[in-house]
């Protein structure tokens, strides 16, 4: 059935749609988060590759301060300026290893070793002025930066150690790779001097450039730093994400679980207009003429197509949309009969099944007043039919409920006469005009005597109480011929016509 079928055939999708209520505020907060460490790991590569800058430069300009120095003596002998300049340029300044001074490309004099000619190439330093060597006969496998500044013929270079280079680069951040490039040469933080360009880093790569000198410096993070950055900072904000993606699963979980419920359904169908009234006919006991239709409701599902009323009208009753649904039913079947009233004997009956709720509500009197000014006066005559299964409450809106009814001309039916424990006193309380003898009876006809005994004893009563009687669930000649023998008013059976849809009974009804 339709209201119960939904549950299991649907579970993987509804299961489905939960792990994605789960999942997608984690993801997309998962994805704001590396968006934000990939920002923040930027960011700190940047100032990593600043401080860097600032720190180099601050060692070339002692050099520079300590080659400015020294330039008015190139050109003097050696052993008269080393011991004094040279020597005393590289004690006081900080980072400076050594001081040499060259004149016409020769390298003539050393803090380190004297008077030691070697022949200097200007072009082998970047701009004339900077060049990074992985040692040199001194300390050969030991980075140095040497740097030269000249003045025509006169130049003096000042050496800076390896050891505060590479010290700056492991210093400055302990997580971001930081190296040094000069011309074509490069240094890492182990201290090597490499050929080429440093390949980029995976993470927040970065360049700079220094303004004063010919060097650059880049810096970045390993593979998988953004994830590593992630965790160690934002553990907070993960349990959050994991808090929200299961608060979410629980609602969705919820929501769909309230869509899928009976209520639900029904009120979307009663909104889809999918509740439609079938209508049997109930013919004379004597003539066998057509005298009237019971109104039977019918659920036209898009899926399951045509449901029967036992299966969603307990469902409707308990949610309390039995009472909209109802009067939709009225409002389809005067809009769908009222055109043909000129077909109906006088006084055709109109039954319509009421649940015992919707007699707490004194609108039902506005419905069948609505239904019945539909009709030429006398034309119709509108029976409720309440079932014997449950029974009434006599409260004052019923009670005043009734009355009012009785006013207006509407008739009571007791529908399941004979399953239920009504009583005389009720039967008059409400102001029944009819009893419908329940189908289980009519079907003993033949067969069982007990059943056949209730049967007669419903029929004198009704006779001793003035009341009509109608039978229904006749479906063979001989429980036809043995009612109307029992002077039985009405006759209700598939023997004289099945529920059917408006537009088929309108058209049957002309043939009658
Ligand atoms: P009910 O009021 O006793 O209606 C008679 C039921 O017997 C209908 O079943 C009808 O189709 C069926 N019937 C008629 N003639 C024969 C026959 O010769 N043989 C057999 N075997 N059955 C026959 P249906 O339409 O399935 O309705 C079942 C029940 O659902 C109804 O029993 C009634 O209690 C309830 N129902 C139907 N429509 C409404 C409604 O609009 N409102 C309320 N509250 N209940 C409704
Ligand atoms: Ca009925
Ligand atoms: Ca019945």
């Amino acid at each position: 059935m339709p209201l119960t079928a939904k549950g299991p055939l649907k579970r993987s999708t509804r299961t489905l749609w939960t792990l994605l209520a789960v999942l997608l505020p984690i993801g997309l907060g998962a994805v704001i988060l590396y968006a934000q460490a990939e920002r923040a790991l930027t960011r700190s590569s940047l100032e990593t590759a600043e401080e860097a800058i600032r720190q180099f430069d601050l060692m070339l300009d002692n050099s520079d301060i300590a080659a400015r120095a020294l330039l008015p003596q190139v050109g003097q002998d050696c052993d008269e300026v080393r011991q004094l300049a040279l020597r005393e340029q590289v004690t006081r300044r900080p980072f400076v290893r050594s001081t040499n001074l060259v004149w016409r490309n020769s390298n003539y004099c050393s803090s380190l070793l004297g008077n030691y000619p070697v022949p200097l190439v200007p072009e082998d330093y970047v701009d004339g002025r900077l060049k990074l060597m992985d040692g040199n006969p001194i300390t050969p496998n030991t980075a140095l930066l040497v740097y030269r500044w000249s003045e025509g013929e006169r130049a003096v270079l000042a050496t800076i150690d390896g050891y505060h280079l590479t010290n700056a680069l492991r210093l400055i951040s302990r997580f971001a790779h930081l190296r040094l490039q000069v011309g074509d040469h490069w240094l890492s933080r182990n201290g090597r001097v490499y050929h080429g360009s440093p390949p980029p880093a995976a993470v927040a790569s970065e360049h700079l450039s220094s303004s004063h000198y010919p060097y650059s410096v880049s810096s970045g993070f390993p593979e998988g730093s953004t994830w590593a950055y992630m965790k160690s900072q934002y553990p907070a904000l993960f349990s959050l994400l994991v808090f929200l993606g299961a608060g979410a699963g629980v609602l969705a979980h919820w929501l769909q679980k309230r869509s899928a419920s009976p209520s639900h359904e029904l009120r979307r169908a009663l909104d889809a207009q999918e509740f439609i009234p079938y209508f049997q006919p109930v013919v004379r006991g004597d003539t066998l003429q057509w005298a009237g239709i019971e109104v039977l409701m019918r659920w036209q599902h898009p899926k399951e197509g045509l449901v029967r009323p036992d299966l969603f009208i307990p469902f409707a009753e308990h949610s309390g949309l039995i009472v909209p649904m109802t009067r939709s039913l009225m409002q389809q079947t005067l809009q769908a009969l009222a055109p043909h009233a000129q077909d109906f004997i006088d006084g055709f009956h109109i039954g319509i099944n009421i649940t015992a709720r919707h007699c707490q509500d004194l609108q039902l009197l506005e419905d069948c007043r609505e239904f019945l000014a539909a009709f030429p006066p006398g034309k119709v005559l509108l029976v409720l039919e309440l079932t014997e299964r449950e029974l009434i409450e006599p409260t004052p809106t019923t009670l005043q409920l009734f009355a009012a009814l009785r006013e207006l001309g509407v008739m009571i039916a007791i529908d399941d006469f004979g399953t239920g424990h009504s009583s005389l006193g009720y039967l008059r309380k409400f102001n029944v005009d009819y009893l419908k003898i329940d189908q289980s009876f009519v079907a003993m006809i033949g067969a069982d005597a007990l059943s056949l005994h209730i049967l007669e004893s419903i029929i004198e009563l009704s006779g001793k109480l003035d009341l009509g009687i109608v039978a229904e669930g006749i479906e063979t000649a001989e429980q036809r011929d043995y009612l109307a023998a029992q002077g039985v008013d009405f006759l209700q059976g598939y023997l004289f016509g099945r529920p059917m849809p408006s537009t088929e009974f309108v058209a049957a009804l002309a043939r009658h």
